[in-house]
């Protein structure tokens, strides 16, 4: 680390400008956390010459530490199947090489939808944005059995469930470990810290980002390769670093409240058999999805906005009671 003069404040360059390529990721989430992962491990990349630039005060404050962590391999559209298959394949493979059972509760899951009274199938590609479940998603072959429903399940009269995923299609996954293996790997971490803007050489390559931590402080790290990994707020970096871009990034931010409860009825004993991820359709329009995961433990999700604003910082976002205590019923009842 070196101190240098910059327009009269003092500001600290990063060691590494004059030792091969640098990246940035801007944005520590599961995305960001993963593309250092992988280019750390790539082997044409050291690692330490790879920062990640995360704002908020606490890692994980937003999508990637409220998720579920379920994953599957096929219910992907056509433009984002190969995407999608080959996700899972790499969860798979991280769980098999790092003890993912262990180390973050990544488990084998069976997906079941369940349904009470008639509900219609959509058709729409966009269902999760019109407050839509996979249940409807998945297809309308609803049989009335019990088979894949969960022990801790509570089903009423006339509901219906079906297993939509098979014992090794579905797997839940958290996500903080990837950080703790980039940064034990030697990538460097600046926490909280935001980007402010780009330095550019003649040609307009960049050369470095400059960033800022909460007590205004700067620093100048060495950037050849830049990666915009910020969820929701991609668009607000993007236009922060490259003010005269006419681009438009089409990311919109969706907000959803989630709840994690315990239930008598979910054990150590029945979670080493696997978990299970249920997909709801209840009269109404809500559409709760309800995940049994490793640690005794059930999460209970699918209560969407997408008129809340986007908060500054992951941080700031508010916790509406009234939502919470709506999940917090769903819970009860099933
Ligand atoms: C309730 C809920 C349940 C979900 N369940 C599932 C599920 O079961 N399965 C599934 O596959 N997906 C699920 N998702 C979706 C999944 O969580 C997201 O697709 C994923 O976490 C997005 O990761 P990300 O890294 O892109 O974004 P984020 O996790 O939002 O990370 C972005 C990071 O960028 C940081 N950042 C923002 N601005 C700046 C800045 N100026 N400078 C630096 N850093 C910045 C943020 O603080 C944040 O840490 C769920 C989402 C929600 C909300």
């Amino acid at each position: 680390m070196a101190a240098v003069a910059n327009g009269g404040s003092t500001t600290a360059v990063a060691k590494g400008s004059s030792e091969g390529p640098s990246t940035v990721i801007i944005g520590a989430g599961i995305i960001g956390s993963a593309t250092a992962y992988y280019l750390a491990g790539s082997g044409n990349t050291r690692p330490e010459s790879i920062h990640l630039v995360e704002a908020s005060p606490e890692l994980f404050a937003s999508a990637s530490g409220k998720a579920g962590g379920f994953c599957v391999s096929d219910w992907f559209e056509t433009a984002t199947a190969s995407l999608g298959s080959l996700s899972f394949r790499l969860h798979k493979e991280l769980a098999d090489r790092h003890d993912g059972f262990t180390n973050w509760g990544y488990s084998r899951s069976t997906a079941t939808s369940f349904v009470e009274g008639r509900q219609l199938h959509t058709t729409s590609d966009d269902w999760l944005a019109e407050g839509g479940s996979r249940a409807q998603q998945a297809g309308e072959h609803f049989i009335s059995d019990a088979d894949g429903a969960p022990a801790w399940l509570t089903r009423g009269r006339g509901s219906r469930s079906e297993i939509i995923g098979d014992e090794g299609g579905v797997a839940q996954v958290l996500s903080q470990s990837l950080l703790r293996l980039s940064t034990s790997a030697g990538v460097k971490l600046h926490h909280p810290a935001k980007p402010t803007k780009i330095d550019t050489d003649e040609a307009g390559n960049i050369t470095s980002v400059q960033i800022q931590t909460p007590d205004g402080a700067t620093q100048s790290i060495p950037c050849t390769r830049l990666l915009i990994t910020a969820g929701a707020w991609t668009p607000s970096v993007f236009t922060t670093l490259f003010p005269s871009s006419k681009l438009r990034l089409g990311i919109q931010p969706l907000a959803g409240y989630s709840l994690v409860v315990k239930s008598p009825r979910w054990t150590r004993e029945l979670e080493s058999k696997g978990c299970h991820a249920i997909f709801t359709s209840m009269q109404g329009g809500i559409s709760p999805e309800i995940f049994s995961r490793v640690g005794e433990e059930i999460y209970v999700a699918g209560l969407n906005d997408a008129q809340l604003p986007l908060p500054e910082l992951a941080t700031d976002a508010k916790v509406d009671a009234a939502s919470i205590a709506e999940l917090r019923r769903i819970s009860e009842k099933f």
